[in-house]
């Protein structure tokens, strides 16, 4: 087994590791070090971001680095200015006891001036992300004619996201005779391409196999119709007490939303996404490093770099269209030697992506099911007697005892205890006691995503597309007409002349009632029972010629779910802004319109 002396790293650097407390070198530092050391060479390393790979050339290039020439020597790029800093502080850590050593860090967002300053005072290693260095580069403010080393970090992702044309540039201000480190997480053709026109000889070392994911990880699925996304996202947070994750959805518009249910719903959690302000993003991501946030809710592009050690979850609340992408995701977990989990909730139609994602990434995906409420229930039982019997005693309450013992010496230590756990206990029972749990799915079998075993009714209406409607406005219609809950009309499939949707069975008089007299442009509204299964939007209502069909289908949606269940830090709101509102409303159905059409009947 290699040890950091053993591989050649000379005795500043093994303090500076003494410090950091890093005992053994992991496996891509122990494979990228002594060949970097031992002669100026080109190499390729193919390594998951977690692995240690800073380091890996961190610690060759301070000690490739003459600190007695204040010249800028290394250069490292790196897609995101998240990942510029955390790079930048690595290697300040580095280098502690090498003090004349000067690392600064070029990223957007920031005073240029004041990075052109430093860099002017002796910065002979420059870490930076393409567009600011590119920019910086036009306005004369660094000389990167004389440097040594260039590294590119995370490639593919600096390729994914548009850099090819800044990097081929910034590497034409560069001597020829200098060594190119290329580190990435994958290898598509894009970084083969670079890596066959900017480098030569390059040697390849790849940590796992090409394209493998983090062995660190586990990945699981659980199968559930549309309607129980949100729930099953509830139920998994609920029956992981100390989660600390992030979860990743496809858009904008659903990372804030997501967020901000989860917010109302009294979890610790918060949105990250383009449509934030840098200063936004950097308060979400200091309350989420400081785990005042629990639940991050992310787009892929937002949450690229992140580099936050000790996340439990990876959370797909829906999955991507690539696998790479997934890869990416699952990599922000099981980091540093630690384990994670990476979740993916789906439905039955994506459960293919699932397949070809077990190939690609050579590991198996373990369908579960979604927990009871009665699991959850005695998950939180126990966490709360852990706590309990973990917690410090804090100190400023020893005045206030003689009064409480006063209060309660009359209870036995059983009784005692049966009260202390149902103080906090009852919260998640009473939520849990009231909701119905989420059926899983057989991700084999054939037919619909929507099964709720009979317990809603689809109707039919005759209004649709050509009357001015879509799913989202016509729900809106609904839920004002019949005047019921939240969530009490599901599944509303909008046609062109007619449309479907679901109510609670219990609703089904009410609903047939609140239609009796409706009228819409002169004409009657007709509201039948339709026959037969249902599907979701845009798929398995089929329907001829006004015939009954027999009800089925999901109920509609997640009621009654406000409470403080568990123990929840602080909410984070800062990121609803107008903005975000606006964007929503808009989307959400045109207010003015509705009332227009409204006003109408
Ligand atoms: P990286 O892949 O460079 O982003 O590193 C992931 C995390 O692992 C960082 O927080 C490093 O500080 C930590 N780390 C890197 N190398 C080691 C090591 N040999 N032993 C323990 N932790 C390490």
């Amino acid at each position: 087994m290699s040890t950091f002396k053993t591989l050649g790293l000379g005795e500043a650097l093994l303090q500076a590791i003494d410090a950091m407390g890093f005992v053994e070198p992991s496996e891509v530092q122990a494979k990228a070090i002594p060949i970097l050391l031992e002669k100026d060479t080109d190499i390729v390393a193919l390594a998951q971001t977690g692995t240690g790979k800073t380091a890996a050339f961190g610690f060759p290039l301070i000690e490739k680095i003459d600190p007695d020439s204040k010249k800028t020597q290394g250069l490292i790029l790196s897609p995101t200015r998240e990942l510029c800093l955390q790079i930048a502080q690595e290697i300040k850590n580095y280098s502690k006891f090498i003090p004349k050593l000067n690392s600064v860090a070029v990223y957007g967002g920031a005073s240029i001036h004041d990075q052109a300053r430093d860099i002017k005072r002796g910065a002979q290693i420059i870490v930076a992300t393409p567009g600011r260095m590119q920019d910086m580069i036009n306005r004369g403010l660094v000389d990167i004619s004389q440097i040594g080393y260039c590294v590119l970090d995370e490639a593919d992702e600096m390729l994914n996201m548009g850099f090819y044309e800044d990097i081929t540039k910034i590497l034409s201000h560069t001597p020829d005779e200098k060594s190119t480190w290329l580190f990435s997480a994958t290898m598509p053709r894009e970084v083969a391409t670079i890596a066959k026109k900017f480098m030569s000889n390059p040697v390849e070392i790849t940590v796992g196999s090409k394209n493998s994911s983090n062995k660190n990880v586990t990945h699981e699925y659980y199968v559930v119709s549309a309607r129980d996304r949100y729930p099953a996202l509830k139920r998994l947070a609920d029956a992981n007490p100390s989660i600390f994750s992030v979860i990743f959805c496809r858009t904008k518009r659903d990372t804030q939303s997501i967020a901000e249910k989860l917010i109302e719903d009294g979890y610790s959690a918060a949105a990250l996404h383009g449509d934030l302000s840098q200063n936004q993003r950097d308060l979400v991501m200091k309350s989420f490093r400081n785990r005042q946030i629990q639940m991050l809710v992310a787009t892929d592009v937002a949450a690229r770099g992140i580099d936050v050690n000790d996340i439990t979850h990876v959370i797909n609340y829906q999955l991507p269209d690539e696998n790479e992408t997934y890869n990416h995701r699952s990599g922000r977990t099981g980091r540093a030697g630690k384990e994670g989990v990476s979740i993916v909730i789906t439905t039955k139609s994506d459960v293919r992506k699932i397949k070809s994602l077990e190939r690609t990434l050579q590991t198996t995906f373990e369908q579960k099911t979604v927990p009871t409420g009665k699991e959850i229930c005695k998950i939180q039982l126990f966490n709360l007697a852990e706590k309990i019997e973990t917690t410090e005693i804090n100190d400023e309450i020893e005045e206030y005892l003689p009064e409480i013992n006063s209060h309660l010496e009359h209870l036995s230590k059983e009784e005692l205890i049966k009260k202390l756990v149902t103080v906090e206990f009852t919260r998640f029972h009473n939520y849990y006691k009231k909701s119905r749990d989420i059926q899983a799915i057989d991700a084999n079998s054939k037919g619909g995503d929507y099964d709720d075993n009979g317990k809603s009714t689809r109707f039919f209406i005759n209004i649709g597309e050509k009357d001015g409607y879509n799913w989202m406005n016509l729900k809106d219609f609904l839920k004002e007409t019949l005047n019921l809950g939240k969530d009490s009309v599901s599944r509303v499939d909008v046609k062109e002349k007619f449309s479907f949707f679901n109510t609670d069975n219990d609703q089904k008089e009410a609903v047939l009632a609140a239609f009796e007299n409706i009228i819409v442009d002169g004409r009657k509204v007709n509201i039948e029972i339709s026959e037969g299964r249902g599907g979701g939007r845009g798929r398995g209502d089929r329907r001829g010629g006004g015939g009954r069909r027999n009800g089925g289908g999901g109920r509609g949606g997640f009621r009654g779910d406000r409470r403080n269940g568990g123990e929840r830090k602080d909410n984070y709101k800062g990121n609803r802004d107008k903005g975000d509102r606006k964007d929503r409303n808009e989307s959400g159905g045109n207010g003015r319109d509705r009332r227009k059409r409204k006003d109408r009947y």
